[in-house]
């Protein structure tokens, strides 16, 4: 027997976030690998499934990617349908171009289920438009984080051309990234968002300037975190600076009271 693998997007977080077609592969699996980032009730759904943990979490426990790819071959000769569950959409910062390769060189049928993508979450979580008339016409999704033996991208480049730019895998270095920016030319003013948790039950979201953002860092509680960078943030800063001014002039008032 050779089954079917499907690479499925779990959406950022809330269970609620997968498309029907990635709930439904996932109650038919019979068995499913999932990344640690990916929501426990979505992976409660697949109530046939023998379940296996493949983390990928930054500094926490991994499976290597060869090892990965092998178990998902083996799992396809044993079941008919094998659920590889990625965080957000699989074809975005998941390693999924390994696993095709590895899946299309056995011969095994891989179909692919989108899911929502942390940089859409965020966008949602903030209420605010990514793209906006007159402002931002292009977005770049990018990641200042290069894997082992692997040569560095120019993903400042990137940030530096685009109207919105949301870096994934970079609150753990945040300093470097408002320096690196800064020092290439842009405006230490640029207004930003760090979004931890987005559509989750620990939401939390800083705005702040670009020169800002390395202090945002202490403000994490240790979930996933995303930084969504441009102009179609320049309302929410003017807004949060009046609320600290606001709150600087409470504070103030209730010592003196
Ligand atoms: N394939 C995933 C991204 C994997 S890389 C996707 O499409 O979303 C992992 C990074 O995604 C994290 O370091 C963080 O930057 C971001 N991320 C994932 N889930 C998130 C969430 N719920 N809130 C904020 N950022 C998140």
């Amino acid at each position: 027997m050779t089954g079917k693998v499907y690479l499925v997007g779990a959406g950022p977080g809330a269970a609620d976030l997968l498309t029907i077609r990635a709930a439904r592969v996932i109650e038919s699996a019979g068995i499913l690998f999932h990344d640690a980032l990916v929501n426990p009730e979505v992976v409660a759904l697949a109530k046939k499934a023998e379940k296996v943990p493949v983390g990928k979490r930054h500094g926490r426990y991994s499976t290597a990617q060869n090892f990965i790819n092998k178990r998902l071959i083996d799992a396809a000769q044993r079941h008919a349908v094998v659920v590889r569950l990625k965080g957000g959409d699989p074809l975005l910062f998941g390693r999924a171009q390994e696993e095709l390769d590895a899946l299309a060189a056995a011969g095994i049928e891989v179909e692919i289920v989108s899911g929502i993508t942390a940089a859409l979450a965020a966008g949602a979580a903030l209420g605010v438009s990514l793209t906006r008339r007159g402002i931002a016409r292009n977005i770049t999704f990018v990641t200042p984080r290069v894997g082992r033996n692997e040569t560095a991208s120019d993903w400042a480049a990137a940030v530096l051309a685009a109207d919105t730019a949301v870096i994934y895998m970079g609150s753990g270095e945040a300093q470097a990234i408002a320096d690196t920016l800064i020092r290439r030319g842009m405006p230490a003013d640029r207004p930003l968002a760090m979004v931890e948790n987005a559509s989750l039950a620990g939401e939390a979201q800083h705005i702040a300037r670009l020169d800002q953002l390395g202090s945002l860092t202490a403000r994490l509680g240790g979930g996933p975190a995303i930084i969504v960078l441009g102009e179609v943030l320049r309302e929410r800063l003017a807004i949060s600076a009046t609320d600290h001014t606001a709150q600087h002039n409470l504070r103030n008032h209730l010592r003196h009271a």
